[in-house]
């Protein structure tokens, strides 16, 4: 078993030549941790998101074989948060801050050689934004493929481990995010504080508009004071550690074999544009 400190991955330990040689290989690739510093209910940290992110990436990234072209950028901690401001803790930058944030880096990177950008991301109010500015960034470097990746979205297999309601309404700091970090990191689950609202029903209770949702097809943009009362949403009751590391082993496993696919692949593809 290879000691995960004893990997050259994190791209932040590399001396600049190394940095420059990196960056010269084919299909050179850097992952950018995403998280956030935000409430997560009363027994949860600010830095659940940032955690996950990033010990996720780095369990995912040991798995790798060890000669491949990746390595992992330094975690953003802070991210963009507003449905939670309200909530002491919460800290947030604002979207254009954000956009201009990741924009300078992404084009420094892309000046630097490096062929690929992923944004790891463990925090669901910021999906869309990645999403946007790796579109942005792709027009304005159109040699750096730039894909904007959600830590719990398309993992097969979440459905068998959770109810279909928690995946469908655990939309934070509930039975999923509890489990994962008293798995991970028990010393940082304050149980004892999580408070017991029946958060099932409390989402019930909110008056959405017929055919609309809190999430999903036609979503309605919520603030968590809309829905929670502690900063919960979903339900974390039931949550324990072995659920956890179910959950860590399916992410791990789903994240390692996309990430080899990639590294496999070609993307991004020569520009069909102008090819006659
Ligand atoms: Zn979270």
């Amino acid at each position: 078993m290879i000691s995960i400190t004893s990997k050259t991955f994190f791209f932040d330990n590399l001396s600049w030549p190394e940095a420059a040689k990196a960056s010269s290989q084919k299909g050179s690739t850097l992952v950018w941790p995403f998280g956030a510093c935000e409430q997560h209910g009363p027994h949860l940290p600010l830095k659940t998101d940032t955690f996950f992110a990033e010990n996720i990436l780095i369990k995912t990234l040991a798995r790798l074989p060890e000669d491949l072209p990746i390595w992992m950028l330094p975690s953003q901690s802070i991210g963009f948060s507003p449905e939670h401001v309200s909530f002491p803790g919460t800290l947030s930058l604002s979207a254009p801050v954000l956009l201009a944030l990741v924009s300078e880096i992404g084009e420094q990177i892309a000046s630097m050689g490096f062929k690929r950008l992923v944004f790891f991301n463990a925090h669901g109010g910021q999906i869309g934004l990645l999403q946007a500015v790796s579109r942005q960034l792709r027009v304005k470097c159109p040699s750096l493929a730039v894909l904007p990746c959600f830590l719990w979205s398309g993992v097969d297999g979440l459905d068998s481990l959770l109810p279909h309601k928690e995946v469908e309404e655990g939309l934070h700091a509930a039975l999923a995010e509890t489990s994962l970090m008293m798995n991970m990191a028990p010393e940082m689950v304050a149980l004892e504080k999580s408070i017991d609202m029946n958060h099932s029903q409390l989402i019930d209770s909110v008056p959405v508009p017929k055919g609309w949702s809190l999430e999903g097809a036609a979503p309605c943009a919520w603030l968590t004071e809309d829905i929670s009362k502690d900063g919960v949403i979903g339900d974390s009751n039931g949550s324990n550690a072995a659920l956890g590391e179910s959950l860590e082993e399916l992410l791990i496993a789903h994240w390692r074999n996309l990430f080899f696919n990639l590294m496999e692949s070609d993307w991004p593809p020569v520009s069909q544009k102008n090819l006659s």
